[in-house]
This record gives C-alpha cells, structure tokens and sequence, in this order.
C-alpha cells in the first residue's frame, strides 16, 4: 500500500438500498464491497424487518450500478458456511463465485461469509478456489492490518456505538510505514431504512471523505 492510512466498506446481501448507498458513497468517493447471493438475486428474495419491506435486486443491472467498486461472493443461497460438508461449499462458495466471473466478466477474488460464520473447511476450501480473502462479521475496534485474510475482521459495524470515536482516533492518529491503519465498516444497507438513520453514513463518509494521505478502496484494493 502506497498510503499509509486506507478506508474501506463491505456491504452484504445486494438490496435495493445499496442504490441510495452507492449514491451516498460515490458522491464522497468512497470505495466499498458489495458481496452478492447469485442463487438468490433477485426481487423475488425479498424480507422484512420492523415493517420495512426489504428486497434484493435482479442481478441483470447491478454491474452498472457497482461500476468502480467490488463484487465478491457472499454464498449462493446465504446458508452459514460453517459444518458444510465440501459437496456443499462447492455448490455455496464456487458456483457463487463462477455465477458472479460469468455475469459480472470477473472471477471475484474474495467473499463475505454470510452470518460471518466459518470453520477450517471452509475457510480451506475457499482457498482451493481462489479467493484471496473471507470477511467475518467480528469487529476489532482497531486498525492493524489484518494477519489473516481467510478469517478477516473488521474494525466494526456501522451500528456500533464506537464508530464516530473509531473514526476521529483513525483521523487523528499517525500511521507509519510499519504501521499503517485500515478503516474497515461493514454493514447492509437496509439497516439504514430499518433504523432510520441514513444521516450515520453520510456523517462517516463526511468526516472521512477528501483526505489526501488516505487511500479509498474497495477491499480488494486495500487488502491485496
Ligand atoms: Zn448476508
């Protein structure tokens, strides 16, 4: 990494409020990750949360609306990855990841684990396929570059009561060349309809948009 202070998003399940999301991030030239359920991509997925209907989207159109961030793989039918036996992983973990290289013109390079579950099968049997890097959903209230890029931790959420004190420490402290900091906010989009809070992304974006001694990439950029 050229820079020494890095920020980065990853973003689950490919619904409609990703479209408010990209705008948001686009606009603050922000680069995030958005980790896609090929099996399942569709309206017809759809779910509700506090009365707040929640959709995915067709797949047809979404490269247009990612272009310039990451699809990566979130499994094909969103099943906790954990206690899969390999028959399955390939059907979760590889046809996902074969679906997005064949509709997208990309074999991604890494994935989200849906409910951030994992075991050593299946963060193996990632591995066998190609994919550099598996995101679980544990936060680590820091910004050490990750050791791990099978079992990827992030700094937190973007519901975490820390996130505005996470940012300013980001801010405020110095990164060295044998230090340096990663900023990495996971979350779905949906959240911000359900709990009505979309100005919390817009604040993030805000306070750490424009900086020139910051790199803004996708988690692949920053990871890899
Ligand atoms: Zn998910």
């Amino acid at each position: 990494m050229r820079y020494k202070k890095a920020v980065t998003f990853s973003y689950d399940d490919g619904v409609e409020q990703d479209r408010r999301l990209v705008e948001i991030f686009n606009y603050y030239k922000m680069k995030s990750t958005f980790n896609l359920n090929t099996g399942i991509q569709s309206e017809e997925s759809c779910f509700e949360i506090k009365g707040v209907p929640i959709h995915r989207m067709n797949q047809e159109e979404l490269d247009l609306l990612y272009h310039g961030h990451e699809i990566a793989v979130h499994g094909l039918t969103h099943i906790a990855p954990a206690g899969l036996t390999e028959k399955e992983l390939e059907k979760e973990f590889l046809t996902d990841a074969r679906n997005i290289e064949r509709i997208y013109g990309k074999y991604p390079v890494g994935m989200a684990y849906a409910y951030g579950s994992v075991d050593d099968r299946a963060a193996n049997y990632l591995a066998k396929i190609g994919i550099r890097y598996g995101r679980t959903v544990e936060a680590t209230h820091g910004f050490d570059l990750p050791n791990d890029l099978l079992h990827l931790k992030t700094t937190c959420h973007h519901e975490d009561e820390k996130l505005f004190e996470l940012a300013e420490e980001f801010l405020n402290n110095e990164a060295t060349e044998e230090k340096p900091m990663l900023f990495y906010v996971w979350g779905h989009s949906y959240e911000f309809d359900v709990n009505q809070n979309w100005g919390r992304i817009e604040k993030l974006c805000d306070m750490l948009c424009g900086k020139t001694d910051i790199f803004y990439g996708t988690n692949a950029e920053c990871l890899l």
